[in-house]
């Protein structure tokens, strides 16, 4: 029996509503396989993050050369980067596997705590953004690292000019009625998705739509239909959201 396969580069959240859990769990829910090489482990629980321990860059690359030796991949999905120190390693695995790279740049918790520092965030913007096929930033990480401006439309566009392909903008943190999340691409207009908001806050919903949609790339999947299928999946998953802890729902990924 073979699965597609993502390759998952992200850290571990002892929670497990984010980080490479979340991935495992939203790659299988597509029928598809995670493989994970882990960029660090954090401190936190379901209201907020207390420590982010980044992997050495040496054991990041050995472990991803580990499955790139031995294993087919389909797509990568990278979520939380430990280091900047870290972001060469993760180039060379794209250019070695040759897959769509489905990019959430994650930069800050749910809860308030960085994630990631300038450093970090600066090596991402440099050198990952132009080789993703899509990033899928929230609200507050498309505002800085588009330099600032409030404006989410304009946001998207001085994405898509720095080089990205395709940049999903996800609104669940906006202060809306309805959750609005939007597709900006190089020479096309922006495409709209509108759902219902479910009540609540939510820990992991990012990396549970980048995973998602990694996996419906990794199962070959068109990217607007990938696009589609992931967000109608995490409406489901935050639709049956488990109560983990005393702080944010977790998505329910497994039915
Ligand atoms: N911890 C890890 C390891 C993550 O990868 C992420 C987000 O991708 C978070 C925490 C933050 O998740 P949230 O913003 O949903 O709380």
């Amino acid at each position: 029996m073979n699965r597609p396969q993502v390759l998952c580069i992200s850290g571990h959240d002892p929670s497990g509503g984010a980080g490479l859990q979340a991935d495992i769990e939203a790659v299988a829910a597509q029928h598809a396989h995670a493989l994970v090489a882990i960029t660090s482990l954090t401190v936190q629980d379901t209201r907020n993050v207390r420590r982010v321990v980044p992997t050495a860059p040496s054991l990041l690359a050995q472990q991803l050369e580990a499955v790139l030796d031995d294993c087919p991949v389909h797509a990568i999905k990278i979520g939380l980067i430990g280091d900047a120190e870290q972001v060469p390693v993760i180039v060379a695995a794209i250019r070695r596997a040759q897959v769509p790279v489905i990019l959430d740049p994650v930069l800050r918790a749910g809860g308030g705590a960085s994630l990631s520092g300038a450093e970090t965030a600066a090596a991402m913007a440099e050198w990952l953004l132009p080789l993703a096929e899509i990033i899928t930033p929230n609200a507050a990480e498309a505002r800085r690292l588009a330099a600032g401006s409030p404006d989410l439309e304009a946001c998207g566009a001085a994405l898509v000019s720095q080089g990205c392909a395709n940049v999903l903008i996800t609104g669940g943190d906006e202060p809306t009625a309805e959750v609005v999340n939007v597709w900006h691409r190089a020479d096309a207009a922006p495409i709209v998705f509108r759902r219902p908001r479910i009540a609540g806050q939510f820990h992991g919903a990012g990396c549970t739509l980048a995973s998602a949609l990694a996996a419906q790339r990794a199962l070959g999947a068109p990217l607007a239909l990938a696009l589609d299928r992931a967000q109608a999946y995490v409406h489901d998953c935050l639709s049956r959201a488990l109560r983990v802890g005393g702080g944010r729902l977790v998505p329910g990924r497994l039915p």
